[in-house]
């Protein structure tokens, strides 16, 4: 059966879900309990297939298997990097494969998810958007790579068993926001059916902007983080052509309303790439449209890509000048260390070198 005809219990947090199991039950004539048995498994012990439900008889397990889907997905392939950056490559039930990495610091384990098979948005200095896009990807196969990191960092990174992944971002492969329904559906299991806080979890967009609004009419505190990379509309459309559909002054109106819902701190990220966009003469226009906002800018050394040999990352010194152009201007920032380099593990990258 496809999955398409299989109800996929990872997409079915709280009531809808408990209420579509009782009835299966029901209609079984099994006891009530027994919905909360399949909950138990699905969002505490992150099962991947009905057989691991032994406290279910085997023929229920059976019934259970034609009805619903637990949205497996096969790692094609595993890298672990020297600095403890562990990626996947996952095997989707059509073929196509997205990828999530595991990123350790000392007291925390951030999951990077993806969004959609390939990306539609073709910014310049991305490895995804040379893909261009596969397709959508549900909210069960978003949150089925969140299912199946929990399992790596318990039993291989030996995370704490009752909260292994502390923080997951919305910065694989994809545009969160170009996918609503996947997305908001994979927050709502992440945050109602595996318990993770919402302010754990990050969702980074190019900065579409009825996406942007729509996540600040939520209640739920989710993080935004959009990607800047350059403070005017020429240099931004030379490396982002999602520019000409939405100009910065329009994404920062957006982004004073989401502020004005929501009352919480917006990243940016700003990937520097050296002679292209770390002039720090940047700074100034950078802190003028930030002006009003509470925001943070995070500086990313560009990672570089096949496609554009011409492009490499600004040296150490050009990324602190930059820093601190930003910084005397009042604008709050860091400069984010590349992880699990030696194994391809900047968004896209992966993929593109099993491919090619
Ligand atoms: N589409 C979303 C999330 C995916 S990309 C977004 O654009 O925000 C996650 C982050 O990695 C984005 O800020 C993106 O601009 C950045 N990125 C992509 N390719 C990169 C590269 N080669 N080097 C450094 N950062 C890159």
């Amino acid at each position: 059966m496809t999955e398409s005809t299989r109800a996929e219990l990872l997409a079915e947090p709280g009531e809808g879900g408990r209420e579509r199991l009782a009835a299966f039950f029901a209609a079984r004539g099994e006891p009530a309990y027994r919905a909360r048995q399949v909950e138990e498994w699905v969002w505490e012990r992150g099962a991947r297939s009905f057989d691991e439900m032994t406290n279910l008889p085997a023929g229920l397990r059976e019934a259970l298997e034609a009805v619903f889907s637990l949205t497996p997905i096969e790692p094609d392939y595993t890298a672990r990097s020297r600095d403890g950056t562990v990626k996947h490559l996952w095997r989707l039930d059509d073929g196509e494969r997205v990828e999530s990495v595991l990123i350790p610091t000392r007291d925390r384990l951030t999951l990077c998810l993806s969004s959609q098979a390939g990306c539609a948005l073709a910014c310049r200095f991305c490895a995804t958007g040379d893909f261009g896009f596969r397709r959508q990807l549900r909210a069960a196969e978003i949150v089925a790579q969140y299912r199946d990191s929990l399992r790596v960092a318990r039993e291989e990174m030996g995370r704490p068993a009752s909260s292994p992944i502390s923080n997951v971002v919305y910065m694989g492969m994809g545009e969160p926001l170009a996918n609503l329904d996947g997305v908001i559906g994979s927050l709502a299991s992440l945050h109602g059916g595996f318990g993770l806080g919402a302010r754990r979890i990050t969702v980074s967009t190019v900065g579409l902007i009825p996406g942007i609004l729509e996540l600040a009419r939520r209640p739920e505190p989710f993080e935004l983080a959009v990607s800047l990379h350059a403070p005017s509309h020429e240099l931004r459309l030379r490396l982002m052509p999602i520019e000409k559909r939405y100009p910065l002054p329009e994404l920062f109106d957006a982004l004073r309303t989401y502020q004005s819902y929501k009352n919480r701190r917006i990243s940016f990220e700003y990937t520097l790439i050296r002679g292209v966009n770390d002039d720090p003469a940047l700074a100034e226009p950078l802190a003028k449209l930030a002006r009003g906002l509470i925001c943070f800018v995070n500086l990313i050394p560009f990672n570089p890509i096949p496609s554009r040999p011409e492009w490499g990352p600004s040296s150490t010194e050009g990324i602190a000048r930059f820093s601190e152009a930003l910084a005397a201007r009042g604008v709050g920032n860091a400069v984010r260390r590349p992880r699990g380099r030696d194994i391809d593990a900047a968004c896209g990258q992966l993929r593109l070198a099993r491919e090619s």
